[in-house]
């Protein structure tokens, strides 16, 4: 179920250089009009639907494309973003409204050092497999 943006919701981030959507987005999917400041999905297929955009966004604009087969009906997948958590409202086809509380990261994005204490690569080895810390995971 790929994301989409309600566009009356979405501010543009207030015309940052990089929206957040965009920033998270593992397949840059998120797209900006600056015209319109305004985002969206420009390859819906191709999302990974992964909803780091839907977690992200301060205002609550990116929203979940439900499967034709039930979301017609009346059902729905909605987050809410807190300050240490997200809550998902999800309403079945049949009325029934379930809520799941997941918590989220709260550290500053970019703020992670994803090699924090990882030697040096070794260049010398760039073209042998497993070349990444290829002799520190050995030891
Ligand atoms: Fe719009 Fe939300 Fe994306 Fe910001 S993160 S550009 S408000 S959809
Ligand atoms: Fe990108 Fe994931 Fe959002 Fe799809 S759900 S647009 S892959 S961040």
């Amino acid at each position: 179920m790929p994301s989409f943006v309600i566009t009356e919701k979405c501010d543009g981030c207030k015309a940052q250089d990089k929206t957040a959507c965009q920033y998270i987005c593992p397949h840059d999917l998120m797209a900006l009009d600056r015209e319109k400041m305004k985002a969206y999905n420009q390859e819906p297929d191709q999302c990974w639907e992964c909803y780091n955009c839907v977690k992200i966004c301060p205002v609550q604009a990116v929203e979940i494309r439900g499967y034709a087969d039930y979301v017609p009906m009346g059902a729905s997948v909605i987050p809410l973003r807190g300050t240490d958590s997200v809550m998902w409202t999800i309403q079945f086809r049949n009325g029934t409204i379930k809520r799941f509380k997941f918590p989220i990261r709260t550290t500053p994005e970019g703020s992670i050092d994803p090699y924090a204490g990882q030697p040096e690569p070794d260049y010398s080895r760039i073209k042998q497999p497993g070349y990444y810390n290829y002799e520190a995971r050995k030891e």
